[in-house]
């Protein structure tokens, strides 16, 4: 515990602490800061923390923002949040003091409430000296880090230079706010973070305010902060200030405040409650708050030095989830795995090293994510800022195609077909803001803004067509976007089984579909083979690995760290840009591709789950035959440089077979009506693969050792306490993740992926459900109970399935139809 970092907390914040969010992770981090500071430390050390329990209101201005609450709704009662919804009237006879001429209606939460930065931080830190930390220099500037490079070529943190001499120290966690730029720089990290300026200002005393809850104001972007018998109001404006030159004799400094900039705020709270046009302001804080590009925390351990760690970049609410410095630290010190969040953000594994360093994308991403920060969260919403940064070799002939892009880690990524034709994004105008000239109306920004909505968006038709040309002819997946690695080396075997769950022995030719790679008995999905003495790439021995680009460097710095721990003589080699991956899918997609590869496709010579290198349209390919989407299908692994031409190829064979372009919303429709799993969805860092029904992508019947086993093997004798379950709901009801699951009258867990599947002609969703007993949770389990799925406080009759609702016997990938 340094005093020196909590120190800032003690002036800054706000203290605001608002339980429901639009993530699960993030409602259950909230729920858990929420009893750490009104009951565990007070318990541990009988002392106050200063939390304060008012309540706290969402305010709703228009039935999409009331929608959104009523979504939160749902979900906390999954949390045990108790919350409700409330008309005007009602809100008024709760809060006296406000304007409700404009309001739709509102979100009220009893339990919310206020803490107090500096009772915390005091209380924390008892708490930390009773059980033995101890401070040990205060007020201790580090001016230098120690990097070694080890005999296996790693980078490692050797020692710690400060004004009171060098400690030597194999772990350094970088706390230092909006200064953590310059800390990484000593040790040639990279730590993609803004500083900008963040105020708000406390009112004089309001008669008739006492024990008002806190009320957010999303429409207006702002919030007002019962403090006393006063107000403090802030919020997000369109045009925060950037700090350029970040002082190094700032450390607990204000900036005075931009009354230009702030006076947004001051209005939107004068509308809600308009008392406060005649009370004065006593005082103003504006301090230097550092923002990422996806408005997350940087987390975890940095990806150019071993024992260098982040913890910082925490987009004003330092505090609010315990992402204070002293308690993440503790959180993933010890924990790592506890929170899922914690691990999806480590900074490693979130930003692709090209974009780290990228200054304009941090900026226009940080920006855009601040100003957006109080936005309705819409299920098809992409970012306007920071686009166009990786381009895969299709993307011309695509765009021109009408392809509406989606950006995934940098990536431009298919997200679907408009046939009204191309729809290219512009450079970002940020909004209009800092005097830049705001675009027009344009075709990608219409098209994104139709789809703000909770309701089936207006493409749905379009996404069909897409979704069931593929189940009936063929469709083709512009797949490039995917990480593609080469694991190779003398102990690349090695390393291999003890990297993947999955058994790699098979014979070479064979595709792993399901190769998960194990992290504590969880895992990642991708398509893995072993690599032969050939072009794409002139590899002596190895294996490919193809990984969802959105995730392909979580998995390569897993998968590095894992062989750097082990000493396995082995490397991985990224040659993600320069191959691209296109994936033709349907029952149609045999007859068209034995026009265009050189060689028999037939059940007999090219089975399902197998790979060979072939040529197509005269090119070399790797051709592997497997489905994401549940259809017979190969994807083509293909040099940048010959992509277009077999795309062409493809397309043209593919004509009077009535072949279409599809994108990646088609995919996730057709791959849950399959009942494909998704990372980041379906399965996360906290998910195990037997919970997941992965358990057969794990070789426990073998003797091989690999990473996780213990795991997965304790968990099987222990039993499975909650299960990734299937569920259909008769009414075709829109749902996209975060509604309530209801079994026997009790919420026993909630969606994390919900689509439609357009073949079944049904809403589809996947969630985990526990036995609120606390019992294990059999096939019998899922099978005897009852369902309904809560959406936006409304339930509707579900029926689970143990199996796939579409092809549950696996033959349409077999060629079988
Ligand atoms: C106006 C305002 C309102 C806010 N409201 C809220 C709120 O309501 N809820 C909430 O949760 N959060 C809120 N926040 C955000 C919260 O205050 C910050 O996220 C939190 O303080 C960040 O904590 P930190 O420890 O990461 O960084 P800091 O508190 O900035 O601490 C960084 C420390 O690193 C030290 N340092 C820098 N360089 C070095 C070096 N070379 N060697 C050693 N030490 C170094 C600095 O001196 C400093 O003490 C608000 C922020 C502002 C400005």
């Amino acid at each position: 515990t340094r005093r020196g970092d909590s120190g800032t907390l003690c002036v800054s914040p706000a203290g605001l602490l608002w339980q429901l969010r639009p993530s699960d992770v993030e409602v259950e981090l909230l729920a858990h800061t929420r009893d750490v500071v009104s009951r565990d430390l007070p318990a541990e050390t009988g002392l106050h923390t200063g939390w304060v329990e008012n309540g706290g209101l969402f305010i709703a201005s228009n039935k999409q923002r009331l929608d959104e609450y009523k979504r939160l709704m749902s979900l906390g009662k999954v949390y045990g949040v108790e919350s409700h919804v409330l008309t005007p009237s009602q809100t008024k006879d709760l809060y006296p003091l406000m304007n409700i001429d404009d309001l739709y209606g509102t979100l009220y939460v009893p339990k919310d409430g206020t803490m107090d930065p500096a009772g915390t931080c005091s209380t924390l830190a008892r708490a930390a000296t009773a059980r033995g930390a101890t401070v040990i220099i205060e007020n201790c500037p580090v001016t230098g880090i120690q990097v070694r490079t080890d005999d296996f070529g790693v980078k490692r943190v050797h020692a710690v230079e400060t004004a009171h001499g060098t400690i030597q120290t194999p772990c350094v966690v970088n706390c230092a706010g909006v200064w953590a730029r310059a800390l990484g720089r000593l040790a040639g990290v990279r730590v993609p973070l803004v500083a900008m300026h963040h105020a708000y200002v406390v009112t004089e005393r309001i008669e008739g305010i006492q024990n008002m809850p806190n009320v957010r104001d999303h429409d207006a972007s702002v919030y007002l902060r019962l403090q006393g018998d006063a107000l403090s109001v802030g919020g997000y404006e369109s045009n925060p200030i950037f700090w350029e030159e970040v002082s190094e004799k700032f450390a607990f400094g204000l900036f005075d405040l931009d009354w230009d900039v702030f006076m947004q705020h001051i209005e939107g709270a004068v509308n809600r409650v308009p008392v406060l046009e005649k009370t004065g302001i006593k005082s103003t804080v504006c301090g230097p708050e550092s923002f990422t590009a996806d408005h997350k925390p940087l987390m975890g351990e940095a990806p150019e030095v071993r024992g260098f760690f982040l913890g910082c970049g925490f987009n004003s609410a330092g505090k609010r989830e315990l992402r204070g410095s002293c308690i993440h630290t503790w959180i993933w010190m010890r924990r790592p795995w506890a929170h899922p969040d914690i691990a999806i953000s480590l900074p490693s594994r979130r930003f692709h090293h090209s974009l780290t360093d990228n200054n304009r994308w941090i900026r226009e991403r940080s920006h855009e994510s601040y100003a957006k920060n109080y936005s309705v969260v819409f299920p098809h919403d992409e970012p306007l800022a920071g686009r166009n940064v990786r381009k895969d070799p299709l993307h011309e002939e695509l765009l021109r195609q009408g392809c509406v892009f989606q950006e995934r880690h940098g990536w431009e990524r298919p997200g679907w077909f408009n046939p009204g034709g191309a729809a290219p994004v512009l450079d970002y105008d940020y909004y209009g803001a800092y005097g830049r000239q705001r675009h027009g109306d344009y075709t990608y920004n219409r098209l994104l803004g139709d789809e703000y909505t909770f309701d089936f968006p207006p493409h749905h038709d379009i996404i069909k067509k897409e979704c069931l040309t593929c189940r009936n002819a063929l469709a083709l997946f512009d797949m490039s976007y995917f990480g593609k690695f080469y694991l190779v080396g003398p102990e690349a075997t090695k390393a291999a089984d003890w990297l993947f769950s999955a058994d790699v022995s098979k014979a070479p030719g064979t595709v792993l579909t399901q190769g998960c790679v194990s992290w504590r008995g969880s895992g990642l999905l991708f398509r893995l083979c072993r690599a032969e003495p050939a072009q794409p790439s002139p590899l002596r021995d190895g294996y490919y690995l193809a990984i969802g680009g959105a995730v392909a460097q979580h998995n390569w710095s897993h998968i590095t760290t894992v062989l750097q721990d082990m000493k396995f003589q082995c490397k991985l080699l990224d040659c993600s840009e320069e191959l691209g991956m296109m994936s033709i899918q349907g029952p149609l997609s045999r007859v068209v591709l034995q026009e265009v590869l050189d060689t028999d496709l037939s059940n007999e010579a090219f089975p399902f789950s197998t790979h060979k290198i072939t040529t197509a349209a005269g090119c070399q390919v790797r051709a592997m035959r497997l489905s994401f989407v549940g259809e017979m299908g190969w994807e083509l692994h293909v040099p940048r440089a010959d992509c277009v031409k077999v795309y062409r190829a493809v397309m043209e064979a593919g004509a009077q077979h009535g072949i279409t372009n599809a994108g990646y919303r088609a995919i996730d429709s057709l791959s849950i009506e399959k009942g494909y799993r998704h990372w980041h969805a379906d399965l996360r860092p906290d998910d195990t693969p037997l919970e997941a029904g992965l358990a057969f992508t794990c070789k426990l019947k073998s003797s091989i050792p690999f990473l996780g086993r213990e795991a997965v093997e304790a968990q099987k004798a222990k039993g499975i306490f909650r299960r990734l379950v299937c569920f259909t709901t008769e009414e075709k009801v829109p749902m996209f993740g975060l509604e309530a699951v209801w079994r026997d009258g009790k919420v026993v867990g909630h969606i994390r992926r919900a689509d439609f599947g357009f073949a079944i002609d049904k809403t589809i969703a996947y969630g985990y459900i526990r036995d609120p007993a606390g019992g294990p949770v059999s096939l019998d389990f899922v099978k005897s109970g009852s369902y309904e799925l809560e959406r936006m406080g409304v339930t509707f009759p579900a029926r689970a399935h143990t199996k796939s609702p579409f092809d549950p016997d696996n033959k349409r990938v077999k060629g079988f139809y």
